[in-house]
């Protein structure tokens, strides 16, 4: 129970037991006037936007307030989670506002990749998803590439309109964000969040130089995504921090391959031929035959399978299968939501079974790369 109810800030019910929820305030700051959660205090004292989480449904709440607003919506996805970062439904929810795609990481992509093959087929896959959008810039927030395209498209669609920017967690909301205000703001004015007037949206309010605003809301959580189901001590090794180095394995028929103890990849039918993968290069990948591999797991699992460590996997859920016929004469990658993807040449066709912890998402799709 606490006797101060809403940040004087943004507006949200403070809670003191989680760190990365909406709310949280630390219980010294609660004896202090006005009392204001975490995130604006951080934004506020250090100009410094910091990551908060909340669910489906929460956030669905908070976007369809977004439809009542006049404003540019900005929503970051990850290019290496573009099918698990893409808010489904987006469209419904925020009204007739214009959407601006931003898609962050591209510094990820292995060197020599011509961007714009990337951006066609972002263009493709966001009309497939019936999501329409007023612009889409690459960009990479950590390395500071294609950010003055974010910016240009930004002043160009939103008018005189607020500036919501939306995504899941870790897709490099708060990174975008701090760059917005540590470029474009005035760091020896005091900046200020203030309440979203009439609502307690968890959305906090950041003032930039020209007078305009741009709004952090909460990032989503999608169970469907690798990233968000690891121990925290995995989360480092699925995201990549370099470009990817690709992987490249001549597999016959019969052949597995194990991503740690994370995935597991069988390649049951089909001529010899190559596979890809698009992984953090801090993971392992181990080769075996499949009529080995069902032992192999029971014996190395959270040893030389890992990570997760043998601790770690008692906390995530076990695998299911998903089987895959790859069509013939089709440039096909086999997605796995926030742990990659692996190319599949399917020149001649394949049959595949991937396993991977059960409700991620696994999907095939038409090669990004
Ligand atoms: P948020 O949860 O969406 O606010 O995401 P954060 O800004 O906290 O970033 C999540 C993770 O992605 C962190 O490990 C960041 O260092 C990393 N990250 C953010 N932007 C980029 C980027 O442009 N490239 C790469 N490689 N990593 C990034």
């Amino acid at each position: 129970y606490l006797d101060k109810d809403a940040c004087a800030g943004c507006g949200v019910k403070l809670q003191n037991e989680s760190v990365d929820k909406p709310g949280y305030i630390p219980q010294a700051a609660l004896a202090k006037e006005p009392a204001i959660c975490q995130r604006c205090f951080r934004i506020k004292n250090y100009n410094e936007a910091s990551s908060v989480a909340v669910d489906q449904d929460d956030f669905l709440k908070l976007l369809s307030g977004i439809a009542n607003t006049q404003s540019l919506v900005v929503h970051i996805v990850d290019l290496f989670d573009f099918e698990g970062s893409l808010i489904s439904g987006l469209q419904r929810f925020v009204g007739n506002n214009p959407v601006l795609l931003v898609v962050n990481k591209i510094d990820l992509l292995p060197k020599g990749i011509n961007p714009n093959r990337v951006l066609n087929w972002v263009q493709k896959q966001t009309k497939a998803q019936g999501l329409k959008v007023v612009d889409i810039v690459l960009c990479s927030a950590k390395r500071n590439i294609g950010f003055d395209r974010v910016i240009e498209s930004i002043g160009i669609h939103r008018g005189k309109r607020d500036v919501y920017v939306v995504g899941a967690t870790n897709v490099g909301k708060s990174t975008l964000i701090n760059r917005l205000i540590h470029d474009y703001s005035d760091l020896d004015r005091e900046l200020t969040t203030s309440r979203y007037p009439g609502t307690t949206l968890d959305a906090i309010h950041i003032p930039l130089d020209d007078g305009n605003e741009i709004i952090d809301t909460p990032g989503i959580v999608y169970a469907h995504r690798m990233t968000e189901i690891v121990p925290r001590g995995v989360l480092g090794a699925l995201l990549p921090d370099k470009p990817i180095k690709q992987l490249v394995y001549q597999l016959n028929a019969g052949q597995t391959l194990f991503v740690g103890a994370l995935a597991r990849f069988d390649f049951i039918e089909g001529e010899r031929q190559s596979f890809t993968l698009y992984m953090s290069n801090a993971l392992q990948v181990h080769r075996t035959k499949l009529e080995r591999a069902d032992e192999l797991f029971e014996n190395h699992k959270g040893e030389m399978l890992a990570p997760p460590s043998k601790e770690q996997l008692a906390d995530m859920p076990p695998w299911t299968r998903h089987r895959m016929t790859i069509r013939r004469n089709t440039d096909t990658d086999v997605f796995i939501s926030g742990l990659g993807w692996i190319h599949v040449n399917g020149s001649s066709g394949a049959l595949i079974d991937v396993f991977a912890p059960k409700g991620i998402r696994v999907l095939q799709r038409d090669a990004l790369i």
